[in-house]
């Protein structure tokens, strides 16, 4: 393991102790086999003065809820050094006593909740404290004579910890192994089944110290043939097609025995596949976690697919209850039963989440699993903890608090939709719509510039063409492989043409306005329904035009094509009703913020009718401005909850206009 200690940058913070922790404990969160979102703790004992000018002794420890890789100061909670010291005196404390003395003894109360490990780090008598769930280290112990494998590799210079619940738990157990112990003899405290902890009055020794005693892990598991290198996410943009209907099936699956709707992230990185392709998976994968607090994200077990996605599902649902019925007293509340990742046998994994970056957070932790099992395979096969520990944590009295502070999610949470014509207009504000309501949203656009034109990770922007049949299914593909599912179509990509009457059209002028205005929703919409077939309450919304109950003189290609436009949307609803899926047209009119309506072109328009610019913009019943921003808002409505009992309709949105009414 690399360090990535730098002696000029640390020297910057040689002088504020705080900062210094900050730069050390980021060096940490840099390493994803060392801690994984969230994952780790660390702390620096130091004094400070109070409002009356004493000073006092404080433990700066690892706030809950921060990630090491991007910690500031503000990250750390200063709890005084003398309350948690003696808190370890304690017989027994609860965890949420724990949590609420801790707060009390906090000497900023703005501060964040200090880390669940904070007195561990209050006995350590050294200045800073290090603690990891180093893959390494943990699947070494994860094996058959896992201790006696950590004992060979460390000897005595290390404590060993047998596994308990962390915590005030795991606090006393060590503040009891410790007593008699001369600390200056110990390099390190290895937490069996759990992580790692260094500790020195030097910020760099015990960085050093982790990355060394982590090494050593390492140079085991390689003098073993294991393979150290971990891989990245893989996102093929181009699958089977019938792979990806298989996806959008067991997301669907796992949406409905969750309760919600999820994105479900395939990863085929080196180290998923060769789980995938594991002899014994069935039998690895009925076991636990790398680390247990990897619970919360993950459930204990993935769900290892066979032949019926929805069968396996099932299957995994009610062992869960099992499970859950096994293990709980009457102040437990069971948490949805639905797995958070799977195994694909030959396929690699698919991880679920409900949204695109918890999926990622999930798929990360299931590709760092895959590469430990592996190891663990190699070393005699792969021991997780009973399920009777790992209960505890996934239902530590912590953990259920959240439950209950749990607040309403974001109506699109979980759900994928794919809007065209999303580079710009109104297009672009249905992205930022759909995407600020919870959606992971597919972006599609002829403009190149589209794949960078979002930099969420809820957000992936794709070209396409949509009068080329194959840029049409290609970019289908590349939404489904990067978020599992389809949910809403917002088929909004069209062209205005010039105006020409009828005497004088040009025959270029017509047919492109109803190959991209007529033919491309119909080709997009008849290649995503068999996705919006598995999809989550699917939904269409079809952009038309006020042109479609009120045409105009000279705009014949454009107000043809929506017209049949429209008579697509509405024959799609009686065909699609059947498979759940809703069909709904939106009339926008004067919507002139978009790319077409320059400043030239809006005065040009406003002097044909006499008008100014202003009063050209508010020509309607209710003398109103109609922005993309308008459109994209209704958009939402119609393909939301709103809307769920609606199908066929049209409905404008125009300020009034008085030929339609
Ligand atoms: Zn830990």
């Amino acid at each position: 393991m690399k360090s990535f200690w730098n002696d000029s940058l640390a020297r910057k913070y040689q002088k504020d102790a705080l900062a210094l922790r900050v730069y050390t404990s980021r060096l940490i969160g840099r390493e994803p086999s060392l801690v994984l979102h969230g994952g780790g703790n660390t702390s620096v004992k130091h004094s400070i003065r109070d409002s009356f000018g004493k000073n006092i002794d404080v433990l700066y420890v690892k706030g809950s809820g921060w990630d090491l890789s991007t910690i500031e100061k503000e990250g750390f909670a200063p709890v005084r050094l003398d309350v948690l010291q003696r808190l370890a005196e304690f017989k027994t404390l609860s965890d949420s006593d724990m949590v609420k003395i801790q707060r009390s003894a906090m000497l900023d109360p703005y501060a964040p909740n200090p880390s669940v490990e904070a007195i561990l780090h209050a006995i350590i008598p050294f200045k800073f404290v290090d603690h990891t769930h180093a893959d390494a280290v943990v699947a070494v112990s994860n094996t058959p004579g896992g201790e006696k494998r950590i004992r060979d590799i460390y000897g005595s210079r290390v404590l060993l910890v047998p596994y308990v619940m962390p915590g005030f738990i795991l606090a006393r157990k060590i503040y009891e192994m410790t007593r008699r112990v001369d600390w200056k003899k110990l390099e390190g405290i290895v937490l069996l089944h759990h992580g790692i902890f260094t500790f020195d009055d030097d910020a760099k020794k015990s960085y050093q110290n982790m990355i060394r005693l982590v090494s050593k892990a390492e140079g085991y598991l390689k003098k073993k043939g294991c393979r150290i290198t971990s891989g990245r996410r893989i996102r093929k943009t181009i699958e089977a097609p019938k792979d990806l209907l298989e996806l959008a099936s067991l997301r669907r699956a796992v949406a409905r025995a969750a309760g919600i709707p999820m994105i479900a992230l395939w990863d085929t990185g080196p180290n998923q596949l060769a789980l995938s392709k594991l002899s014994g998976l069935r039998r690895v994968a009925s076991q636990g976690p790398l680390t247990p607090d990897h619970i919360i994200r993950t459930k204990r077990i993935p769900v290892v697919l066979g032949r019926d996605f929805e069968k396996d599902v099932l299957t995994f649902v009610s062992d869960y209850k099992k499970y859950f019925n096994r293990f709980a007293s009457s102040r437990h509340t069971r948490l949805d039963s639905a797995p958070r990742w799977a195994v694909w046998p030959q396929k690699g994994t698919i991880a679920f989440g409900k949204s695109a970056k918890d999926a990622g957070i999930v798929s990360d932790i299931a590709r760092h699993t895959s590469r430990a099992i592996l190891w663990a395979e190699r070393l005699g096969g792969w021991r997780a903890l009973p399920p009777k520990e790992l209960f505890e944590m996934e239902y530590w009295e912590l953990e259920q608090a959240k439950i209950k502070k749990v607040k309403g999610a974001p109506v699109f949470q979980g759900k994928v939709a794919l809007v065209t014509g999303a580079a710009s207009g109104i297009g672009r504000a249905c992205v930022e719509a759909l995407y600020a309501q919870g959606a992971a949203v597919a972006a599609l656009d002829i403009d190149p510039g589209i794949q960078k034109m979002f930099q969420q990770e809820s957000v992936l922007g794709i070209m396409c063409d949509v009068t080329n049949p194959r840029s049409v299914d290609n970019a289908i593909s590349a939404a489904i492989r990067r978020f599992g599912g389809l949910d809403i179509l917002i088929t909004n990509a069209g062209t205005f043409p010039p105006s020409e009457r009828i005497a004088e059209m040009k025959p270029k002028t017509w047919q492109k306005s109803l190959e991209i205005n007529l033919s491309g929703h119909q080709r997009m919409l008849q290649a995503c329904v068999p996705y919006l077939s598995l999809g989550i309450d699917p939904s269409v919304v079809v952009v038309g035009s006020k042109n479609v109950p009120a045409p105009g003189p000279g705009v014949s290609a454009y107000s043809v094509a929506k017209a049949g436009l429209t008579q697509l949307a509405r024959v799609a609803a009686l065909e699609l009703a059947p498979a759940g899926i809703r069909v709904n047209v939106i009339h926008p009119n004067q919507v002139f913020d978009t790319a077409i309506w320059t400043r030239e072109v809006l005065e040009k328009r406003a002097r044909h009718y006499g008008m100014s610019v202003a009063a050209y913009k508010t020509n309607n019943l209710l003398k109103t401005e109609i922005t993309s921003q308008n459109v994209a808002d209704l958009i939402c409505v119609m393909a939301g909850p709103v809307f769920a009992k609606t199908t066929g309709s049209q409905i404008p949105i125009d300020g009034g206009n008085e030929r339609v009414i």
